[in-house]
Protein backbone atom coordinates (compact mmCIF):
# COMPACT_ATOMS: atom_id res chain seq x y z
CA UNK A 1 0.00 0.00 0.00
CA UNK A 2 0.92 3.47 -0.69
CA UNK A 3 -0.26 5.79 1.68
CA UNK A 4 1.12 9.21 0.02
CA UNK A 5 -1.27 11.69 -1.99
CA UNK A 6 -0.30 12.74 -5.14
CA UNK A 7 2.10 11.59 -7.97
CA UNK A 8 3.65 14.25 -10.01
CA UNK A 9 4.36 14.53 -14.53
CA UNK A 10 7.08 16.06 -16.07
CA UNK A 11 5.69 16.98 -19.50
CA UNK A 12 8.97 18.30 -21.51
CA UNK A 13 7.46 19.05 -24.81
CA UNK A 14 8.75 21.17 -28.06
CA UNK A 15 8.08 24.62 -26.63
CA UNK A 16 7.93 24.63 -22.93
CA UNK A 17 7.91 22.76 -20.03
CA UNK A 18 5.12 21.68 -17.32
CA UNK A 19 5.01 19.70 -14.22
CA UNK A 20 1.53 18.64 -12.93
CA UNK A 21 0.19 17.31 -9.73
CA UNK A 22 -2.02 14.28 -9.79
CA UNK A 23 -4.05 13.40 -7.09
CA UNK A 24 -5.13 9.48 -6.88
CA UNK A 25 -7.95 9.94 -8.71
CA UNK A 26 -6.41 11.10 -11.60
CA UNK A 27 -7.54 14.30 -11.00
CA UNK A 28 -5.27 17.85 -11.45
CA UNK A 29 -4.08 19.50 -8.06
CA UNK A 30 -1.63 22.17 -9.85
CA UNK A 31 0.43 22.51 -12.67
CA UNK A 32 3.09 24.90 -13.39
CA UNK A 33 4.64 25.82 -16.73
CA UNK A 34 7.65 27.35 -18.70
CA UNK A 35 8.39 28.39 -22.49
CA UNK A 36 12.00 28.18 -23.44
CA UNK A 37 14.31 29.47 -26.47
CA UNK A 38 13.69 27.54 -29.75
CA UNK A 39 17.00 28.05 -32.19
CA UNK A 40 17.15 28.14 -35.99
CA UNK A 41 20.79 28.09 -36.79
CA UNK A 42 19.94 27.48 -40.66
CA UNK A 43 17.17 26.61 -42.75
CA UNK A 44 15.31 23.23 -41.82
CA UNK A 45 17.34 23.27 -38.25
CA UNK A 46 16.70 22.98 -34.96
CA UNK A 47 17.92 23.11 -31.88
CA UNK A 48 17.46 23.68 -28.25
CA UNK A 49 19.87 24.63 -25.63
CA UNK A 50 19.82 20.91 -23.49
CA UNK A 51 20.45 23.36 -20.15
CA UNK A 52 17.02 25.59 -20.92
CA UNK A 53 15.30 22.06 -21.27
CA UNK A 54 16.61 21.06 -17.76
CA UNK A 55 16.78 23.88 -15.93
CA UNK A 56 12.81 24.76 -17.27
CA UNK A 57 11.74 21.31 -16.53
CA UNK A 58 13.45 22.02 -12.93
CA UNK A 59 11.93 25.47 -12.13
CA UNK A 60 8.43 24.21 -12.90
CA UNK A 61 8.63 21.28 -10.68
CA UNK A 62 9.74 23.45 -7.96
CA UNK A 63 7.57 25.74 -8.52
CA UNK A 64 4.42 23.79 -8.49
CA UNK A 65 5.02 22.29 -5.47
CA UNK A 66 5.12 25.76 -4.02
CA UNK A 67 2.58 27.15 -5.56
CA UNK A 68 0.12 24.41 -4.78
CA UNK A 69 1.94 24.24 -0.91
CA UNK A 70 1.97 20.72 -1.30
CA UNK A 71 4.44 18.79 1.41
CA UNK A 72 7.25 17.03 -1.11
CA UNK A 73 6.92 13.88 1.42
CA UNK A 74 3.07 13.18 0.36
CA UNK A 75 4.62 12.60 -3.05
CA UNK A 76 4.74 9.50 -4.26
CA UNK A 77 6.70 9.72 -7.43
CA UNK A 78 7.36 11.14 -10.19
CA UNK A 79 6.70 10.22 -14.12
CA UNK A 80 8.61 12.16 -17.24
CA UNK A 81 6.88 12.25 -20.71
CA UNK A 82 8.95 13.91 -23.17
CA UNK A 83 9.32 15.45 -27.30
CA UNK A 84 10.44 12.39 -28.80
CA UNK A 85 13.34 11.56 -31.26
CA UNK A 86 15.30 14.96 -29.89
CA UNK A 87 18.93 14.40 -30.08
CA UNK A 88 21.38 14.89 -26.93
CA UNK A 89 25.03 13.97 -26.40
CA UNK A 90 26.90 14.67 -23.18
CA UNK A 91 30.54 14.42 -21.91
CA UNK A 92 30.16 11.35 -18.79
CA UNK A 93 32.28 13.24 -16.79
CA UNK A 94 31.48 16.83 -16.76
CA UNK A 95 27.65 16.16 -18.00
CA UNK A 96 27.76 18.92 -19.94
CA UNK A 97 26.48 18.65 -23.46
CA UNK A 98 28.86 18.44 -26.63
CA UNK A 99 26.27 20.29 -28.62
CA UNK A 100 22.36 21.70 -28.63
CA UNK A 101 19.62 18.84 -28.47
CA UNK A 102 18.53 18.37 -31.98
CA UNK A 103 14.91 18.33 -31.95
CA UNK A 104 13.02 15.84 -33.90
CA UNK A 105 11.77 18.60 -36.45
CA UNK A 106 14.97 19.32 -37.73
CA UNK A 107 15.95 18.12 -41.62
CA UNK A 108 20.19 18.91 -41.52
CA UNK A 109 19.94 14.82 -42.27
CA UNK A 110 17.46 14.57 -45.10
CA UNK A 111 19.88 13.88 -47.36
CA UNK A 112 21.65 11.49 -45.39
CA UNK A 113 18.47 9.70 -44.64
CA UNK A 114 17.42 9.39 -48.30
CA UNK A 115 20.55 7.64 -49.07
CA UNK A 116 20.29 5.47 -46.08
CA UNK A 117 16.83 4.16 -47.43
CA UNK A 118 17.69 3.88 -50.78
CA UNK A 119 19.71 1.29 -49.21
CA UNK A 120 18.42 -0.09 -46.19
CA UNK A 121 14.63 0.93 -46.03
CA UNK A 122 13.05 -2.41 -46.34
CA UNK A 123 15.28 -3.87 -43.33
CA UNK A 124 14.67 -0.89 -41.27
CA UNK A 125 11.67 -1.20 -41.43
CA UNK A 126 11.24 -4.74 -40.24
CA UNK A 127 13.38 -3.99 -37.50
CA UNK A 128 11.76 -0.65 -36.38
CA UNK A 129 8.48 -0.36 -37.65
CA UNK A 130 9.57 3.59 -38.57
CA UNK A 131 10.42 4.61 -41.79
CA UNK A 132 13.91 6.15 -43.03
CA UNK A 133 13.81 9.81 -41.89
CA UNK A 134 15.07 12.79 -40.51
CA UNK A 135 12.79 12.78 -38.04
CA UNK A 136 14.22 10.41 -35.74
CA UNK A 137 17.06 10.37 -33.35
CA UNK A 138 19.71 7.95 -35.55
CA UNK A 139 20.91 10.39 -38.03
CA UNK A 140 21.18 13.17 -35.80
CA UNK A 141 23.23 11.48 -33.59
CA UNK A 142 25.61 10.93 -36.30
CA UNK A 143 25.56 13.81 -37.46
CA UNK A 144 27.02 15.50 -33.74
CA UNK A 145 29.66 12.54 -33.79
CA UNK A 146 31.25 13.72 -37.40
CA UNK A 147 30.86 17.50 -36.87
CA UNK A 148 31.90 17.38 -33.28
CA UNK A 149 35.14 18.04 -32.77
CA UNK A 150 36.56 15.27 -31.02
CA UNK A 151 33.11 13.85 -30.64
CA UNK A 152 34.34 10.20 -31.84
CA UNK A 153 37.11 10.03 -30.18
CA UNK A 154 35.37 10.61 -26.93
CA UNK A 155 32.61 8.23 -27.70
CA UNK A 156 35.09 5.32 -28.64
CA UNK A 157 36.69 5.59 -25.34
CA UNK A 158 33.71 5.47 -23.40
CA UNK A 159 33.57 8.80 -22.41
CA UNK A 160 29.78 9.92 -23.88
CA UNK A 161 26.80 9.89 -23.56
CA UNK A 162 23.78 9.63 -26.02
CA UNK A 163 20.20 10.43 -24.76
CA UNK A 164 16.98 11.14 -25.70
CA UNK A 165 15.02 14.07 -23.49
CA UNK A 166 14.04 11.60 -20.66
CA UNK A 167 17.23 10.09 -20.68
CA UNK A 168 18.95 13.93 -20.48
CA UNK A 169 16.50 14.73 -17.23
CA UNK A 170 17.15 11.36 -15.93
CA UNK A 171 20.95 11.83 -15.99
CA UNK A 172 20.66 15.16 -14.33
CA UNK A 173 17.82 14.92 -12.32
CA UNK A 174 19.34 12.17 -10.62
CA UNK A 175 23.01 13.53 -10.12
CA UNK A 176 24.38 11.05 -12.92
CA UNK A 177 23.78 7.83 -11.25
CA UNK A 178 21.26 6.60 -14.00
CA UNK A 179 21.48 6.70 -17.99
CA UNK A 180 18.30 4.76 -19.02
CA UNK A 181 15.68 5.16 -21.23
CA UNK A 182 12.19 3.89 -21.78
CA UNK A 183 11.43 1.17 -24.48
CA UNK A 184 8.59 4.16 -26.14
CA UNK A 185 11.60 6.39 -26.45
CA UNK A 186 14.13 3.82 -27.47
CA UNK A 187 11.39 2.70 -30.47
CA UNK A 188 11.96 6.19 -32.23
CA UNK A 189 15.90 5.75 -32.10
CA UNK A 190 16.01 3.96 -35.56
CA UNK A 191 18.78 1.94 -33.94
CA UNK A 192 16.48 -0.29 -31.24
CA UNK A 193 14.99 -3.72 -32.50
CA UNK A 194 11.13 -3.53 -31.42
CA UNK A 195 10.81 -7.03 -32.02
CA UNK A 196 13.88 -8.37 -30.02
CA UNK A 197 13.56 -5.32 -27.82
CA UNK A 198 17.40 -4.17 -27.75
CA UNK A 199 19.59 -2.05 -29.46
CA UNK A 200 20.27 -3.37 -33.26
CA UNK A 201 23.98 -3.90 -33.70
CA UNK A 202 23.51 -3.92 -37.10
CA UNK A 203 21.81 -1.03 -37.30
CA UNK A 204 24.21 0.57 -35.19
CA UNK A 205 26.85 -0.13 -37.88
CA UNK A 206 25.16 1.10 -40.73
CA UNK A 207 24.88 4.48 -39.06
CA UNK A 208 28.23 4.71 -37.36
CA UNK A 209 27.22 4.87 -33.74
CA UNK A 210 29.20 2.99 -30.64
CA UNK A 211 27.64 0.70 -28.90
CA UNK A 212 29.01 2.64 -25.61
CA UNK A 213 26.97 5.64 -25.73
CA UNK A 214 24.12 4.17 -25.43
CA UNK A 215 21.33 3.90 -22.44
CA UNK A 216 19.83 0.96 -20.39
CA UNK A 217 16.08 0.47 -21.99
CA UNK A 218 13.94 0.06 -19.09
CA UNK A 219 10.30 -0.66 -18.96
CA UNK A 220 7.75 2.18 -18.92
CA UNK A 221 7.18 1.99 -15.63
CA UNK A 222 10.24 1.15 -13.71
CA UNK A 223 12.26 2.64 -11.37
CA UNK A 224 14.23 5.26 -13.38
CA UNK A 225 16.49 6.47 -9.81
CA UNK A 226 16.04 9.07 -6.87
CA UNK A 227 15.16 12.61 -7.55
CA UNK A 228 18.06 14.08 -6.29
CA UNK A 229 18.08 15.93 -2.76
CA UNK A 230 18.91 19.59 -4.01
CA UNK A 231 15.78 19.64 -5.85
CA UNK A 232 12.89 19.44 -3.46
CA UNK A 233 14.75 18.94 -0.76
CA UNK A 234 13.49 15.32 -0.11
CA UNK A 235 14.48 12.06 -2.48
CA UNK A 236 11.09 11.01 -4.75
CA UNK A 237 11.69 7.77 -7.19
CA UNK A 238 11.68 8.59 -10.80
CA UNK A 239 9.36 5.57 -11.61
CA UNK A 240 8.09 6.28 -15.00
CA UNK A 241 9.32 7.38 -18.39
CA UNK A 242 6.92 7.70 -21.83
CA UNK A 243 7.42 9.18 -25.16
CA UNK A 244 4.49 11.91 -25.33
CA UNK A 245 2.08 10.32 -27.89
CA UNK A 246 2.79 7.15 -26.33
CA UNK A 247 2.05 9.09 -22.84
CA UNK A 248 -1.34 10.30 -24.46
CA UNK A 249 -2.27 7.52 -25.89
CA UNK A 250 -2.16 5.75 -22.01
CA UNK A 251 -3.82 8.57 -20.71
CA UNK A 252 -6.81 7.96 -22.74
CA UNK A 253 -6.83 4.50 -21.29
CA UNK A 254 -6.59 2.86 -24.81
CA UNK A 255 -5.30 0.36 -23.38
CA UNK A 256 -7.26 -2.51 -25.79
CA UNK A 257 -5.91 -3.56 -29.31
CA UNK A 258 -8.17 -1.92 -31.24
CA UNK A 259 -8.55 1.95 -29.30
CA UNK A 260 -6.75 4.91 -30.96
CA UNK A 261 -6.47 8.28 -30.02
CA UNK A 262 -5.82 11.89 -32.04
CA UNK A 263 -3.96 14.51 -30.37
CA UNK A 264 -4.62 17.99 -32.59
CA UNK A 265 -2.23 20.15 -31.98
CA UNK A 266 0.76 21.69 -33.98
CA UNK A 267 0.50 18.62 -36.54
CA UNK A 268 -2.08 16.00 -35.41
CA UNK A 269 -0.71 12.61 -34.13
CA UNK A 270 -2.52 9.48 -34.41
CA UNK A 271 -2.00 6.44 -32.61
CA UNK A 272 -3.78 2.66 -32.68
CA UNK A 273 -3.17 -0.31 -30.03
CA UNK A 274 -1.89 -2.78 -31.81
CA UNK A 275 -1.57 -4.84 -28.71
CA UNK A 276 0.84 -7.11 -28.03
CA UNK A 277 1.31 -8.19 -31.67
CA UNK A 278 3.86 -5.78 -34.20
CA UNK A 279 1.88 -5.06 -37.22
CA UNK A 280 3.76 -4.21 -39.88
CA UNK A 281 2.01 -1.34 -41.88
CA UNK A 282 1.53 -1.41 -45.63
CA UNK A 283 0.05 2.14 -45.69
CA UNK A 284 3.25 4.26 -44.40
CA UNK A 285 2.34 4.46 -41.17
CA UNK A 286 4.84 4.03 -38.58
CA UNK A 287 5.15 1.01 -35.99
CA UNK A 288 5.93 1.83 -32.32
CA UNK A 289 5.68 0.35 -29.05
CA UNK A 290 2.87 1.88 -26.99
CA UNK A 291 4.37 0.85 -23.63
CA UNK A 292 6.21 -1.38 -22.00
CA UNK A 293 4.71 -2.74 -18.57
CA UNK A 294 6.69 -4.55 -16.20
CA UNK A 295 8.57 -5.88 -19.23
CA UNK A 296 5.09 -6.81 -21.04
CA UNK A 297 5.33 -4.96 -24.54
CA UNK A 298 2.39 -3.76 -26.12
CA UNK A 299 3.04 -2.28 -29.84
CA UNK A 300 0.92 0.60 -31.99
CA UNK A 301 0.34 2.05 -35.19
CA UNK A 302 0.80 5.78 -35.38
CA UNK A 303 0.47 8.35 -38.44
CA UNK A 304 1.49 11.66 -37.82
CA UNK A 305 0.12 14.95 -40.01
CA UNK A 306 2.55 17.67 -39.96
CA UNK A 307 0.05 20.58 -40.09
CA UNK A 308 -2.74 20.39 -37.77
CA UNK A 309 -4.12 23.68 -35.49
CA UNK A 310 -1.11 25.23 -37.39
CA UNK A 311 -3.48 25.51 -40.50
CA UNK A 312 -5.58 27.70 -38.45
CA UNK A 313 -2.39 29.46 -36.97
CA UNK A 314 -1.56 30.36 -40.78
CA UNK A 315 -4.61 31.78 -41.48
CA UNK A 316 -4.08 34.17 -38.12
CA UNK A 317 -0.86 34.95 -38.63
CA UNK A 318 -0.02 34.37 -42.42
CA UNK A 319 -2.86 35.66 -44.16
CA UNK A 320 -4.67 37.45 -41.28
CA UNK A 321 -8.34 36.98 -41.91
CA UNK A 322 -9.07 35.37 -38.03
CA UNK A 323 -7.50 37.45 -34.55
CA UNK A 324 -7.39 33.95 -32.64
CA UNK A 325 -7.93 30.62 -33.37
CA UNK A 326 -11.12 30.72 -31.50
CA UNK A 327 -12.48 32.92 -34.26
CA UNK A 328 -12.11 30.26 -36.41
CA UNK A 329 -15.03 28.17 -35.29
CA UNK A 330 -17.76 31.04 -35.70
CA UNK A 331 -16.26 32.28 -39.45
CA UNK A 332 -16.74 28.65 -40.58
CA UNK A 333 -20.15 27.79 -39.24
CA UNK A 334 -21.57 31.36 -40.84
CA UNK A 335 -21.60 29.43 -44.17
CA UNK A 336 -23.29 25.87 -44.41
CA UNK A 337 -19.92 24.25 -46.50
CA UNK A 338 -16.75 25.20 -48.02
CA UNK A 339 -18.47 26.25 -51.21
CA UNK A 340 -16.66 23.57 -53.08
CA UNK A 341 -13.33 24.72 -51.80
CA UNK A 342 -10.66 22.32 -50.70
CA UNK A 343 -7.53 23.38 -48.85
CA UNK A 344 -4.70 20.57 -48.88
CA UNK A 345 -2.20 22.61 -46.34
CA UNK A 346 1.00 20.66 -47.32
CA UNK A 347 2.61 23.50 -46.15
CA UNK A 348 6.00 21.85 -45.45
CA UNK A 349 5.02 18.18 -47.71
CA UNK A 350 2.68 15.74 -46.36
CA UNK A 351 2.84 13.46 -43.88
CA UNK A 352 1.49 9.66 -43.11
CA UNK A 353 0.37 8.33 -45.27
CA UNK A 354 1.31 10.21 -48.25
CA UNK A 355 4.54 10.89 -47.44
CA UNK A 356 5.56 13.65 -49.82
CA UNK A 357 8.28 16.17 -48.46
CA UNK A 358 7.81 18.02 -51.92
CA UNK A 359 3.98 18.54 -51.51
CA UNK A 360 3.01 22.27 -51.34
CA UNK A 361 0.26 24.05 -49.64
CA UNK A 362 -3.06 24.10 -52.03
CA UNK A 363 -6.14 25.99 -51.82
CA UNK A 364 -8.66 25.04 -55.02
CA UNK A 365 -11.91 25.43 -56.04
CA UNK A 366 -12.22 29.25 -55.88
CA UNK A 367 -14.91 31.05 -57.43
CA UNK A 368 -16.38 34.69 -57.78
CA UNK A 369 -18.43 33.86 -54.63
CA UNK A 370 -15.43 32.70 -52.20
CA UNK A 371 -15.12 33.81 -48.65
CA UNK A 372 -12.79 34.52 -45.86
CA UNK A 373 -15.43 31.78 -43.92
CA UNK A 374 -15.07 29.59 -47.03
CA UNK A 375 -11.41 29.19 -47.03
CA UNK A 376 -11.92 29.00 -43.32
CA UNK A 377 -14.59 26.15 -43.45
CA UNK A 378 -11.85 24.43 -45.57
CA UNK A 379 -8.92 24.70 -43.15
CA UNK A 380 -10.72 23.02 -40.29
CA UNK A 381 -12.36 20.28 -42.93
CA UNK A 382 -8.48 19.91 -43.86
CA UNK A 383 -7.14 18.58 -40.40
CA UNK A 384 -10.42 16.20 -40.15
CA UNK A 385 -9.68 14.99 -43.79
CA UNK A 386 -6.10 14.75 -42.94
CA UNK A 387 -6.91 12.63 -39.78
CA UNK A 388 -9.59 10.34 -42.11
CA UNK A 389 -6.74 9.19 -44.09
CA UNK A 390 -4.83 7.86 -41.62
CA UNK A 391 -7.70 5.97 -40.00
CA UNK A 392 -8.30 4.42 -43.27
CA UNK A 393 -5.02 3.74 -43.92
CA UNK A 394 -5.13 2.59 -40.25
CA UNK A 395 -8.23 0.43 -40.68
CA UNK A 396 -6.69 -1.42 -43.81
CA UNK A 397 -3.46 -2.13 -41.74
CA UNK A 398 -5.85 -3.77 -39.15
CA UNK A 399 -8.56 -5.76 -41.59
CA UNK A 400 -10.98 -4.26 -39.48
CA UNK A 401 -13.08 -0.65 -39.43
CA UNK A 402 -12.29 1.15 -36.96
CA UNK A 403 -14.70 1.74 -34.01
CA UNK A 404 -14.22 5.18 -31.86
CA UNK A 405 -11.89 8.38 -31.85
CA UNK A 406 -10.48 9.94 -28.17
CA UNK A 407 -9.42 13.19 -28.72
CA UNK A 408 -6.97 15.87 -26.96
CA UNK A 409 -4.87 18.61 -28.11
CA UNK A 410 -5.31 22.30 -28.03
CA UNK A 411 -8.17 22.01 -31.28
CA UNK A 412 -10.33 20.19 -29.57
CA UNK A 413 -12.04 23.24 -27.86
CA UNK A 414 -13.17 23.42 -32.07
CA UNK A 415 -16.74 21.47 -31.90
CA UNK A 416 -16.79 21.93 -35.58
CA UNK A 417 -13.65 20.53 -36.33
CA UNK A 418 -14.72 17.01 -34.18
CA UNK A 419 -18.16 16.91 -35.81
CA UNK A 420 -16.39 17.02 -38.97
CA UNK A 421 -13.81 14.14 -37.77
CA UNK A 422 -17.14 11.84 -36.58
CA UNK A 423 -18.40 12.89 -40.17
CA UNK A 424 -15.21 11.77 -42.49
CA UNK A 425 -13.97 9.07 -40.53
CA UNK A 426 -17.70 7.81 -40.27
CA UNK A 427 -16.91 6.99 -36.38
CA UNK A 428 -17.79 8.66 -33.00
CA UNK A 429 -15.10 10.78 -31.89
CA UNK A 430 -15.25 10.76 -28.19
CA UNK A 431 -13.38 14.49 -25.84
CA UNK A 432 -12.63 13.17 -22.68
CA UNK A 433 -13.29 14.79 -18.97
CA UNK A 434 -9.14 15.25 -18.46
CA UNK A 435 -7.94 16.92 -21.42
CA UNK A 436 -3.98 16.67 -20.38
CA UNK A 437 -3.85 13.13 -21.21
CA UNK A 438 -0.04 12.85 -22.02
CA UNK A 439 0.66 14.24 -18.58
CA UNK A 440 -1.95 12.40 -17.04
CA UNK A 441 -0.19 9.14 -18.81
CA UNK A 442 2.94 9.55 -17.42
CA UNK A 443 1.66 10.14 -14.16
CA UNK A 444 -0.34 6.91 -14.55
CA UNK A 445 2.83 5.12 -15.80
CA UNK A 446 4.92 6.36 -12.55
CA UNK A 447 1.74 5.46 -10.40
CA UNK A 448 1.24 1.97 -11.79
CA UNK A 449 5.26 1.76 -10.90
CA UNK A 450 5.61 2.71 -7.68
CA UNK A 451 2.03 1.06 -6.24
CA UNK A 452 0.40 4.52 -5.94
CA UNK A 453 -2.19 2.75 -8.14
CA UNK A 454 -2.32 -1.29 -7.73
CA UNK A 455 -3.09 -2.14 -10.98
CA UNK A 456 -4.80 -0.81 -14.83
CA UNK A 457 -8.24 -1.84 -13.81
CA UNK A 458 -7.77 0.59 -10.76
CA UNK A 459 -7.22 3.46 -12.88
CA UNK A 460 -9.02 2.82 -16.27
CA UNK A 461 -12.30 3.32 -13.80
CA UNK A 462 -11.10 7.02 -13.87
CA UNK A 463 -11.13 7.77 -17.70
CA UNK A 464 -14.64 10.10 -17.82
CA UNK A 465 -16.35 11.54 -21.65
CA UNK A 466 -16.99 14.70 -21.36
CA UNK A 467 -18.36 15.02 -24.88
CA UNK A 468 -19.04 12.94 -28.26
CA UNK A 469 -19.53 13.38 -31.51
CA UNK A 470 -21.55 11.29 -33.91
CA UNK A 471 -21.51 10.97 -37.77
CA UNK A 472 -24.51 13.08 -39.00
CA UNK A 473 -23.61 13.60 -42.68
CA UNK A 474 -25.26 12.87 -45.77
CA UNK A 475 -23.41 10.15 -47.47
CA UNK A 476 -23.96 11.23 -50.52
CA UNK A 477 -22.70 14.53 -49.40
CA UNK A 478 -19.71 12.87 -47.88
CA UNK A 479 -18.85 11.18 -50.66
CA UNK A 480 -18.75 13.93 -52.97
CA UNK A 481 -16.64 16.08 -50.48
CA UNK A 482 -13.97 13.06 -49.93
CA UNK A 483 -13.72 12.50 -54.01
CA UNK A 484 -12.80 16.09 -54.08
CA UNK A 485 -10.53 16.02 -51.42
CA UNK A 486 -8.66 13.21 -52.99
CA UNK A 487 -8.31 15.15 -55.89
CA UNK A 488 -6.89 17.98 -54.61
CA UNK A 489 -4.51 15.89 -52.65
CA UNK A 490 -2.77 14.94 -55.86
CA UNK A 491 -2.93 18.02 -57.17
CA UNK A 492 -0.47 19.21 -54.18
CA UNK A 493 1.89 16.54 -54.73
CA UNK A 494 5.52 16.46 -55.82
CA UNK A 495 4.94 20.71 -56.26
CA UNK A 496 8.69 21.64 -54.42
CA UNK A 497 11.84 20.49 -56.98
P1 LIG B 1 1.11 22.10 -29.34
O1 LIG B 1 1.15 21.23 -28.12
O2 LIG B 1 1.48 21.41 -30.60
O3 LIG B 1 1.81 23.41 -29.16
P2 LIG B 1 -1.66 22.62 -28.59
O4 LIG B 1 -2.19 21.29 -28.18
O5 LIG B 1 -1.38 23.63 -27.53
O6 LIG B 1 -0.42 22.46 -29.57
O7 LIG B 1 -2.72 23.24 -29.62
C1 LIG B 1 -2.46 24.44 -30.27
C2 LIG B 1 -2.99 24.39 -31.69
O8 LIG B 1 -4.40 24.28 -31.67
C3 LIG B 1 -2.62 25.62 -32.48
O9 LIG B 1 -2.09 25.23 -33.73
C4 LIG B 1 -3.95 26.35 -32.66
O10 LIG B 1 -4.04 26.97 -33.94
C5 LIG B 1 -4.98 25.25 -32.54
N1 LIG B 1 -6.23 25.72 -31.93
C6 LIG B 1 -6.39 26.20 -30.69
N2 LIG B 1 -7.69 26.54 -30.48
C7 LIG B 1 -8.35 26.26 -31.63
C8 LIG B 1 -9.71 26.36 -32.06
N3 LIG B 1 -10.66 26.81 -31.25
N4 LIG B 1 -9.99 25.96 -33.31
C9 LIG B 1 -9.05 25.47 -34.13
N5 LIG B 1 -7.77 25.35 -33.78
C10 LIG B 1 -7.41 25.73 -32.55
Amino acid sequence: MNNKQYVIALDQGTTSSRAIIFDKLGKIIGMSQREFEQFYPEPGWVEHRPEDILQSQISVLQEVVKEFKIDSNSIAAIGITNQRETTLLWDKESGKAIYNAIVWQDRRTAHYCDEIGSKHKGKIHRKTGLIVDAYFSASKIKWILDHVEGAREKANSGKLMFGTVDSWLVYHLTEGKVHATDATNASRTMIYNITENKWDKELLKIFDIPVSILPEVRSSNAYFGHLSTDILGVSIPIHGIAGDQQAALFGQMCIHPGMMKNTYGTGCFLVLNTGSELVLSENNLLSTIAWQIDGKTTYALEGSVFIGGAVIQWLRDGLGIIQSASESEELATSVEDSGGVVFVPALTGLGAPHWDQYARGTIIGITRGTTKAHITRAALESIAFQVKDIVDAMSSDMGAPAQELRVDGGAIQNNLLLQSQADFSGIKVVKPAIAETTALGAAYFAGLGCGFWTSLDDISQQWKQEASFQPMIDEKKKAAMVARWKKAIERSKNWEE
